[in-house]
């Protein structure tokens, strides 16, 4: 890969930074609000959420939302090094992240891979605009890892489906309007194949969400409760039974938007760098032992991202080195960790703006794949490894003794 700009992306570059050199001011990310908060908002911070809304909608007028999407569902079809001069510039300018990151990372991509010509030209361009936001129903009290496990529900009657079971860890669904939904629809064929997926209403008659209460004092994630929910055949996502397929599609797109979106400035690791000096630390050697080895790393990350978004952008679907790349991310996180305890020192007792960062990382190694799940991937897909003993790969799902509900 060339790294230096094309004259066609030293003009994207000029027109982008002009562009958010005029937009982005009331929108700016406050340096002074942690990680998490930058991603999900919390139950409290309705704010939050209508200010994420409009920077979209912003972003969506000026032509800047969906940058690699198809243009006839609202993208600006770019390829990839356009999308990557737009990274850059967004954080130098300090745009905030898109507060649709389920709907755009992920539940879009899915329904242009797998949905009906009709979903797409019904969800996908109020996704774009931030009208509409999206949450994932994937994980269960029982079904994280294993998350083709899930006991949720979904009986056809006619032209619908009746949902019933429990979703949790459903972060935004508290504001969410869609969610997309793995659901058990066949429980007589091996886990895999008895799955099917759909887009949920999230405020449908039967949905009730629940906010939980963190570590961090936020709320920005949930459980869900399904009472015989009605979802319009007209909504499932692909056949009935390749559930697990499309969802692999999903999963794939989030390690990969996790992976590639922390790696740049995003996560604030220059505000740290800058915190050197002006905490005085700039000249304790274990301190700067730490800074310039999350230098470098969140450099690699980056250029990591950018190899994993080329092979995309090539057509091709995202594998195992989005599952690398978000291994990278939280192996970075817990390094930055340390070295938050070395700078803020007895500070780290107090509220400052690391606190929330802090308090978030230990939840990057579980969110979207454990590391322990990402290992087997890797040693199983990257490195070629004997596969994990799965005993209950070829078993009806009735018959396996975890789940069976049914
Ligand atoms: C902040 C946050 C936001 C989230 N948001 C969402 C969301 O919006 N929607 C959603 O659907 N889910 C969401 N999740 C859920 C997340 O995907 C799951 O927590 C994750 O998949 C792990 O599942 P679990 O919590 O059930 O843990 P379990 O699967 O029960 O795992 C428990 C422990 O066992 C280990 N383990 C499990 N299986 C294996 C194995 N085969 N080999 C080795 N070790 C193993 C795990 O690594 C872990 O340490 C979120 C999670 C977090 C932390």
């Amino acid at each position: 890969m060339d790294f230096d700009d094309t004259p066609e992306d030293a003009a994207f570059r000029a027109e982008a930074r002009a562009w958010l050199a005029e937009h982005v001011g009331p929108y700016k990310v406050d340096a002074e609000r942690g990680g998490e908060s930058l991603v999900f908002a919390d139950v409290e911070d309705t704010d939050y959420v209508e200010r994420g809304r409009a920077w979209q909608q912003e972003l969506f007028d000026g032509g800047y939302a969906g940058l690699g999407w198809p243009k006839e569902y609202g993208g600006r079809g770019l390829g990839i090094s356009q999308r990557i001069v737009w990274g850059q510039e967004a954080a130098a300018a300090g745009a905030p992240p898109t507060i649709n990151i389920i709907g755009e990372g992920m539940a879009g991509p899915t329904i242009i891979a797998h949905g009906t010509e009709e979903q797409k030209q019904r969800y996908l361009t109020p996704l774009l605009r931030g009208d509409e936001i999206w949450c994932q129903l994937f994980s269960e009290p029982a079904a994280g890892s294993d998350v083709a496990a899930v006991t949720t529900r979904a009986v056809r009657d006619g032209e619908e489906w009746v949902v019933n079971g429990q979703k949790v860890w459903t972060s935004a669904a508290h504001y969410a309007n869609f969610g997309i939904l793995l659901a058990r629809s066949n429980w007589d064929v091996p886990k895999h194949r008895g799955c099917t997926y759909f887009i949920v209403d999230m405020h449908a008659p039967g949905v009730t969400v629940r906010p939980l209460r963190q570590m961090t004092g936020g709320a920005s994630f949930n459980e869900v409760f399904f009472d015989d929910v009605r979802v319009p055949d007209s909504q499932r996502v692909d056949q009935e039974g390749n559930g697990w397929g499309v969802a692999v599609t999903t999963l794939m797109n989030e390690r990969m938007s996790i992976g590639t979106s922390m790696g740049g400035t995003g996560f604030g690791y220059e505000n740290m760098l800058e915190d050197l000096h002006a905490r005085g630390v700039a000249d304790n050697p274990h301190v700067r032992q730490l800074a310039a080895q999350i230098y470098i790393e969140s450099k690699c990350l980056q250029y990591l991202g950018y190899r994993a978004v080329s092979k995309l952008m090539q057509g091709q679907i995202p594998g195992p080195e989005g599952s690398v790349a978000k291994l990278a991310v939280t192996n970075l996180g817990r390094k930055a960790d340390k070295f938050l305890d070395a700078l803020r020192g007895p500070g780290t007792m107090l509220h400052d703006r690391y606190t929330d960062m802090q308090l978030w990382i230990p939840a990057m190694a579980i969110a979207g794949g454990t590391d322990e799940v990402l290992r087997n991937i890797i040693g199983e897909r990257v490195l070629g490894l004997p596969g994990e003993p799965r005993v209950d790969k070829d078993v009806p799902f009735r018959d396996v003794p975890v789940g069976t509900l049914g």
